[in-house]
Parts: C-alpha cells; sequence; structure tokens
C-alpha cells in the first residue's frame, strides 16, 4: 500500500523493523540511541549545541507546537500569526487557548507570506514579540519562505516560533544563521519517514523560562533541565522506545540517501511529476505550479454529481494507494502526500490509479469548475 497523506507517510521496511523488539528506557544501549538522536537532529536543522538543544515529547506534532508557545511565549505575551491556512489556524487556537494573544496576519491566497507585510505588521506594534510561522502549510501546499520571514521579524528585535512539522529534513534550514528563531518544531513521521510517537523542539535553551509554561508535560524548560541533572539519553517520562529506534534507522537511510538536498529534490520530483499527472487526467491543482510546495497537493473536487470523496478513497485503497478522506482546504478538495519513502515512479502509478478510480465511480467531469456548457 502506498500512504499518501502528509503524515503519517510510507516507511521503509527496514524502519517498521526496528519497532518488533522490546525496549527499556533506561538501558545504557537504548539511552546512547536516544542522546544519538538528539545529536542528529540538531545538526539537521545546523543547530549551535551550544545555543540549541533537541528537546523530545512524546506525542504528536501539535503537542509540541504547544509546548513551544508556552515555553517560550509569556501569558498574555504576543505573537504575530500569517495566516496561511488550516495549520495556523490550529497554531492560532492552540496559543488563546493557552493564554497567549495571536495577532492575525491576513495573507492573500495562493501566495507565499510576503516579508514585507511582516515587517511592517511588527513594526507597528512593538508589543508583538514574536512571530509565529507554518514552514510548509499542508492546508495550502505553499512552502513559505521562513528563513526570509525569520529574518525580517529578527532584523526588528522579535523572536520566531517555527512550525516546521511538515517540512522538517526537506525544507532548508539553518539555524546557526537565525538567531531570532527560539523553536524549530516537528515529528518523526514526516519528512524524516518514520512512524508516528515523537515530536522534537530545537529549542534555544537560554530564553526558556523555568515554569513560565504553565504546564508541567508541556514545559521544554522542565525537559531540557532534566536532560541536565539526567543526561541526554533520559526521558522525563516513558518514552516510545520502539518509536525512537525506528528513528533512528530512519536517519540511517536519510544520510544514506545524501541528507536534507537530496530529500527535497526527491519529493519535488514527486510533486512535479504528481502535478502534471493530476493536469493530464483534466482535474485541477488548486496552487498554480510556481507556488506548489513538496509536501502537499490539493486538487480541486471535480465539479461531476458522481463526485464523493469517501467512494474515491474507496476506490483508490482498491488500487494499492491510501489518500486523505477528508480535506483541509476552505472549498471542496482532496490532498495528496508527496512525503514519505517513494518516488516518482511511485507517484506515475498512483496517478494512473486516480485515474482508474474516477472512471468507477463515475466521475466524467474531472475539473473543479462546473462545465462551461
Ligand atoms: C502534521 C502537521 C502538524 C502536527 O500534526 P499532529 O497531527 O499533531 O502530529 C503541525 N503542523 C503542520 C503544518 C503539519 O502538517
Amino acid at each position: 500500500m502506498l500512504l499518501l497523506i502528509p503524515g503519517p507517510v510510507t516507511t521503509r521496511p527496514e524502519v517498521r523493523a526496528a519497532l518488533a523488539q522490546d525496549l527499556a528506557p533506561w538501558d545504557n544501549d537504548f539511552r546512547a540511541v536516544v542522546a544519538g538522536l538528539r545529536e542528529r537532529v540538531l545538526a539537521i536543522g545546523e543547530g549551535d549545541p551550544d545555543l540549541h538543544a533537541a528537546l523530545p515529547l512524546q506525542g504528536c506534532g501539535h503537542f509540541a507546537v504547544e509546548a513551544s508557545v508556552r515555553s517560550f511565549l509569556p501569558p498574555g505575551g504576543r505573537l504575530l500569526l500569517p495566516m496561511t491556512g488550516a495549520y495556523a489556524q490550529r497554531l492560532a487556537r492552540l496559543a488563546r487557548e493557552a493564554g497567549r494573544i495571536v495577532v492575525e496576519l491576513a495573507v492573500p491566497p495562493a501566495s507565499k507570506v510576503d516579508p514585507a507585510l511582516v515587517s511592517a505588521a511588527l513594526a507597528a506594534d512593538p508589543s508583538i514579540s514574536h512571530l509565529g510561522l507554518v514552514y510548509s502549510e499542508t492546508g495550502s501546499g505553499i512552502a513559505h519562505d521562513a528563513p526570509a520571514l525569520a529574518a525580517a521579524a529578527g532584523r526588528l528585535g522579535r523572536r520566531v516560533l517555527l512550525d516546521a512539522v511538515s517540512g522538517f529534513g526537506a525544507l532548508p534550514l539553518d539555524l546557526s544563521t537565525r538567531p531570532e528563531i527560539d523553536a524549530v518544531v516537528f515529528t518523526a513521521n514526516k519528512c524524516l519517514e518514520s512512524v508516528a510517537g515523537v515530536a522534537f523542539v530545537l529549542a534555544r535553551t537560554d530564553r526558556l523560562v523555568p515554569g513560565q509554561a504553565g504546564s508541567w508535560s508541556l514545559d521544554l524548560a522542565d525537559i531540557h533541565n532534566h536532560a541536565l541533572r539526567h543526561g541526554w539519553g533520559s526521558f522525563r517520562f516513558t518514552p516510545p522506545p520502539q518509536i525512537l529506534a525506528a528513528l533512528s534507522v530512519a536517519l540511517d537511510l536519510f544520510d544514506a540517501e545524501g541528507g536534507q538536498p537530496a530529500r527535497l529534490a526527491r519529493y519535488v520530483a514527486n510533486a512535479r511529476t504528481l502535478h502534471d499527472g493530476v493536469r493530464r487526467l483534466g482535474l485541477d491543482p488548486m496552487l498554480p505550479a510556481a507556488v506548489q510546495g513538496p509536501v502537499v497537493m490539493n486538487v480541486h473536487a471535480p465539479a461531476d454529481p458522481a463526485w464523493d470523496l469517501q467512494c474515491f478513497v474507496d476506490a483508490l485503497k482498491r488500487r494499492g494507494v491510501l489518500i486523505s478522506n477528508f480535506s483541509s482546504t476552505p472549498e471542496p478538495s482532496f490532498r495528496i502526500g508527496c512525503i514519505g519513502a517513494i518516488t516518482p515512479d511511485d507517484m506515475a502509478a498512483a496517478v494512473a490509479a486516480l485515474d482508474a478510480a474516477l472512471t468507477e465511480i463515475g466521475v466524467r467531469h474531472r475539473a473543479g469548475a462546473p462545465a462551461a456548457d
């Protein structure tokens, strides 16, 4: 089965094999794996071990996004948030429910966030301490220029929280040149091509304020202090050891492939194959190729009375391709992930399956807008 969702992704058999073992979290062999993971993910983000630490958190990406908001912004602190789509809305909700103030910045549809607009909004409100950013917005499929946007905030003395969950490991990131970034959030199960169950924050440890999070579970300062006291191989509460062992294997494969540039190149090729393929089938991608990112593609739902997303998903599944049975766009759509242990050949096979599935469910008019005649 090809899992073509924007996480969890298709994994390699070696990664799944690493799950099939019993492990003790405090065992010295296992502690070395955890300490190694921290070093390796910090290196992928080009963090400086004197300034940054990789802080793992059990669970999903949203937990680590919330932990970052709570740990770096004080209660009542103000966060500028470009409203790029569904995942920016999630970040806004997490921050508001944690008692932080979100200042929304409107972003025109199908366009990248303009650094000049971010600068203007920050300059107009000196009480905003942080810029929040979704690097690859899963709701639209656009990969925003996070380094340039962070630099714009940095020039005005503001700091940055980066939701890099769907892009880390594929999209470029060099923390050594971006001192304004407080936190980079990601999980094991997207571009690192492992399984779900653990998230990480690459954090500026000198800016962590003990107790500020207002949540023991989500306090990055406490996670950092625990590591300082008990070692980089330790975990505060029970970790998912099989998930961490699988991630270690996934990082071996990441290195063997050639690291971030090679991974990005493969995903770009996947996305291009998919984009050309769906257009050949008469479907309408929601974004022009020029702004389409390499992580996920949203396609307009065909304007045909026979269209039914769940029927389509089921017909595709019978052909060995599994996609999301929901969309995260304002208009009806379906989405296909371009990330995971898949190649352009897999994408070409998926395009053929899309064609056959549409025919099977009786969709004749494939374009997103009603036929002109
Ligand atoms: C997947 C994703 C997350 C985290 O999702 P979880 O379901 O909490 O793991 C956060 N931000 C973006 C942009 C994502 O794509």
